[in-house]
Formats: structure tokens, sequence, C-alpha cells
């Protein structure tokens, strides 16, 4: 069984996040992309993020009907710092025969020298790349080369549409009462506004 991890803030979930997933599911014929939204990001420890249960209704909303799409709340319940090595140890466990793969946008890609054991993670999983931001294969490539050579052979890049869309826009639009419509499905646009979140930047 080949696994896909894709662990983020999700804070709201849109189609960015959507679009990755589905993308990566069909390039690396993925039986199963687990979303797992992080307890207290380690990269995010700036700002206050929404409550674990309101990020994990918005992804539901955001998957149901897709099987393939499973929300995972191991690090919710793990609480304290949500150290990807710590989830991927324990998705091994748990899956002993999977073959995990670990999506993530450039923008994390180049975070990952400052993360929890760099190369135990690419041990414990191939690692999925994908362009965000305008950088090109080359670009990603260059961030590749940049890495220590055993996390390298664990990354693969995949090309996904270029999608310019950011949780940190939809929240600043919603803030400034603008529109979200079609930056994230309805049901998740929905919820947000039945719960009135994001109001104030
Ligand atoms: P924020 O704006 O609050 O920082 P975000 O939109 O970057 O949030 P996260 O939940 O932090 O969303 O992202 C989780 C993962 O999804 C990261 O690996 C990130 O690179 C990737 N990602 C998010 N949005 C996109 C996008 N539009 N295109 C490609 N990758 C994306």
């Amino acid at each position: 069984m080949k696994l896909g991890i894709f662990g983020g803030t999700f804070d709201p979930v849109h189609i960015g996040h959507l679009i990755l997933a589905e993308a990566v599911r069909e390039a690396c014929v993925l039986d199963e992309v687990r979303f797992l939204p992080a307890y207290s990001p380690p990269h995010k420890q700036s700002r206050e993020i929404s409550p674990g249960k309101q990020r994990v209704d918005m992804l539901e909303f955001a998957t149901a009907g897709f099987p393939e799409f499973v929300v995972d709340q191991r690090e919710l319940k793990r609480q304290g710092t949500s150290y990807t090595v710590d989830t991927l140890a324990e998705l091994k466990q748990e899956f002993p025969d999977a073959e995990l793969h670990f999506l993530m946008g450039a923008d994390s890609l180049i975070d990952l020298p400052t993360w929890r054991e760099p190369q135990r993670i690419a041990e414990l999983a191939k690692i999925i790349a994908v362009n965000r931001n305008n950088s090109s294969r080359e670009d990603l490539e260059q961030v590749v080369k940049q890495l220590p050579v055993a996390v390298q052979a664990a990354i693969t890049i995949v090309d996904i549409p270029e999608i310019a869309v950011s949780a940190s826009d939809l929240r600043s639009r919603i803030s400034e009462n603008r529109s979200i419509r079609f930056l994230t499905p309805r049901p998740v646009e929905r919820y947000i506004q039945e719960q009135s979140l994001y109001q104030s930047s």
C-alpha cells in the first residue's frame, strides 16, 4: 500500500491543499492521502492557531465523499509540538508494510534542514515536493541540492498546477470582509461563516 502523508496547519484548508493532494495521489499512484492537522507546528509558534476541532471539521467537509482522502487526528491527540519525524515513526509502526510518501510544498522543503531529524524523516518516507509560489522545477532542484545527500535521495519532485492561494490569504480576506468563494469548498466556506472564524486578523 502507498500512503500519502500530508501534514499542515490547515487553518483553513483551501484549494491549494486539495489540488496538491489530488495531483500527488495521481502522479504517485497513492492508495490514500492522510491529512494530518498539526497540534502545534514547530514553525508557526508566533500566531494563535484555530482549535483543532474546527480545523478537523473543515478538513472533514473538504474531503467528504472522497474515500482516498482521510483526516488523521493523531497529532492533535498526541498534543505537544508536532514533529513530523514522530508522526512518521508512529505511522510506520501502525502500517509496517506501507510505503510512506510525505507531501510538501516548495516553501516547506526550503525549511526542511531546520526540522527535527530530517535524515530520519528521509529514511521513514519518500519526500514528495511540489512547486509553489512560481518555483520552477529548476528552483526546486537547486533547493534539493542544498540538502544532505541522504535526504536528497528520498526526494521526488512532482509538478502540480500552480495555485497561488494560502491560508493566510483566506484569513486576511475574511477579516477584510472580502470573498473567499471558490478558494475553499462551499461547505468549508459556510462553516467559516457559521462559526465566525477569522473575523479579525
Ligand atoms: P499559512 O498561509 O497559514 O502559512 P498555508 O496555506 O501555507 O498556510 P499549511 O497548512 O501551512 O498552509 O500548508 C501545509 C502544506 O501544504 C505545506 O507543505 C505547504 O507548502 C503546502 N501548501 C499549502 N498551500 C499550497 C499551495 N497553494 N501550493 C502548493 N503547496 C501548498
